[in-house]
């Protein structure tokens, strides 16, 4: 069945954007597992499911090889899919991902966020960066031009307005991910005829 699936680090708001993108709560639990949700949504009348995959990364409490066998879980999951993956959502904290990313760009090391967008990008999945929590940022063509620096596309971001989407979850600002998803289905629709 076609998809459209959410992944990120945790703690990133990618519960409070599934709940903005379905109108429903769901319930996480903090288990890894696969959240599915049958759809009803904003991008009404194309049938697909929305997957909301665990969030990888850092989390308190949680130690390393369960992190480790969690970003597996994830990797078999959207290579397991992805030919009924119609779009991935890479959810990203607009306030710390900058930061983030270059804490962890030491020698033979690659940062989550940029790993799993070039991973996507392999697999061919058209992948939008929901670039959230923007109400916390000030400086935000540059931070959005640092990031698409990092994840090695050329800035400004404008130019990517089909890949990279500030957003503000929290107060239902996401429309410039609603945008960028619907582009991509789009053209997908017309791919297909
Ligand atoms: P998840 O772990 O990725 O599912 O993240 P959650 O949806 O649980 O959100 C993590 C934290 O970020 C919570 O405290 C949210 O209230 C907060 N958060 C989510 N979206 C936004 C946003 O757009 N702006 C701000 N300032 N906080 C947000």
């Amino acid at each position: 069945a076609d998809e459209v699936v959410l992944t990120g680090r945790s703690n990133v708001g990618k519960s409070t954007l599934m709940r903005e993108l379905t109108g429903h709560s769901f319930e996480t639990g903090g288990k890894p597992g696969v959240t599915r949700s049958p759809n009803s949504y904003d991008w009404a009348s194309d049938d697909f499911m929305i997957t909301d995959l665990p969030g990888f990364g850092f989390m308190s409490g949680v130690p390393e090889e369960v992190r480790e066998e969690i970003k597996t879980e994830v990797v078999q999951y959207i290579e397991r899919h992805a030919d009924d993956i119609l779009v991935a959502i890479l959810v990203v904290d607009g306030k710390s991902v900058i930061d983030i990313i270059d804490r962890h760009s030491g020698e033979g090391e690659i940062p989550h966020d940029v790993e799993m967008f070039h991973f996507l990008q392999e697999l061919d999945i058209p992948t939008v960066v929901a670039v959230n929590k923007m109400d916390k940022v000030d400086d935000r063509d540059e931070r959005l031009n640092d990031l698409c620096d990092r994840l090695g596309i050329y800035p400004p971001w404008k130019q990517w307005q089909e890949t990279i989407a500030p957003i503000t979850a929290k107060k239902g600002s996401i429309e410039p991910l609603n945008d960028a998803v619907r582009h991509h289905l789009e053209a997908q629709k017309r791919d297909d005829l």
